[in-house]
């Protein structure tokens, strides 16, 4: 099975990845500064961090439990915004 990203978690919840892209895009999660990042299998910045200091994590489609995880954003399930 390989392993994909399914969502991320941040901001006390996991998001689908097109919800993080427009976070991103809206400048509701930020790069941190670093000077050497990579784009993920979504396109978003590995360097992306919440308004709090806390960088993302992503949930993997290995994760326990991470077919069941719905997006806190637009609350469709996450294995179905792929
Ligand atoms: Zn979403």
């Amino acid at each position: 099975m390989t392993m994909r990203i399914l969502g991320y978690s941040y901001e006390a919840t996991i998001v689908c990845p097109a919800c993080a892209l427009a976070d991103a895009e809206e400048g509701r999660i930020i790069p941190d500064g670093r000077i050497r990042f990579e784009h993920d299998e979504h396109g978003l910045l590995d360097n992306l961090e919440d308004h709090h200091g806390n960088p993302l994590r992503p949930v993997f489609s290995t994760d326990e439990g991470a077919h069941d995880e719905f997006c806190g954003s637009c609350l469709e399930r996450l294995e179905w915004c792929l």
